[in-house]
């Protein structure tokens, strides 16, 4: 398949627009967000024979048995982290790679961490081909971080870990925010946000949401 950042052309303009158009009427107002989710391929993120619903606001399988998150939600994650200045940013799951893209629309320097190889290595070579030059993919286990980029602007984890992980919040700067799917058992799961603050650390949830769970170790 030919590629290009546009792709227009490739799935109908009328089902992206149809979709901008749900995002707005479910409560989106950041047009930068907008614009992003516009711009960015998803039909390119997964599997070919289900590029004909990557415009339905619904999340869709990808490998290893995760999934390329609804686009409603994406939207609402990155209105969320841009109501702080950033430059620096980390997203642990990069699954699909497609919530780094549209980071990677308006955030100078986008780092992402995936713990299956599979992932991590598709969405890197994906990532490559559409010529992003300001993301790098790490295979490692997010609940590390990567401390060598530290500190971070806002930091997005897209799986549900059960407990707040310890060096994500070392890893954010002063005023920067986590935000994460928190998973608090029984099948709820809250999206949450962390500001870190000068004497510590500010935290609220703000709607339940589903993600698949964040779990320990990097495999092959
Ligand atoms: N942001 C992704 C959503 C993928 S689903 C997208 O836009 O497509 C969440 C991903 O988190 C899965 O790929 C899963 O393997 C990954 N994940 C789960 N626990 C992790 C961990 N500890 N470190 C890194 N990635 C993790």
């Amino acid at each position: 398949m030919e590629m290009n950042k546009e792709g227009i052309g490739m799935t109908s303009q009328r089902a992206r627009d149809r979709l901008i158009q749900r995002l707005q009427d479910r409560g989106i107002k950041d047009m930068r967000v907008i614009l992003a989710m516009r711009t960015v391929p998803r039909h390119l993120f997964i599997d070919e024979a289900l590029a004909s619903r990557a415009y339905e606001d619904d999340a869709l399988p990808i490998d290893a048995g995760q999934t390329i998150s609804q686009p409603y939600i994406v939207a609402r994650m990155t209105e969320l982290l841009l109501q702080g200045p950033i430059q620096r940013v980390l997203e642990v799951g990069t699954g699909s790679g497609y919530q780094a893209a549209i980071l990677a629309q308006f955030v100078p320097e986008v780092y992402t961490m995936e713990r299956i190889h599979v992932l991590y290595n598709r969405a890197r070579i994906l990532l490559k081909d559409l010529d992003y030059q300001n993301i790098r993919c790490r295979h490692s286990d997010g609940f590390r971080g990567w401390e060598g980029k530290a500190p971070f602007d806002a930091i997005i984890v897209t799986a549900a870990p059960k407990e707040l992980p310890e060096a994500l919040l070392q890893q954010l700067r002063v005023g920067g925010q986590l935000l994460l799917p928190w998973d608090r058992g029984g099948g709820q799961q809250y999206l949450h946000r962390v500001w870190r603050t000068e004497n510590g650390y500010e935290s609220g949830d703000l709607e339940p949401v589903v993600f698949v769970p964040m779990l320990h170790g990097a495999v092959r």
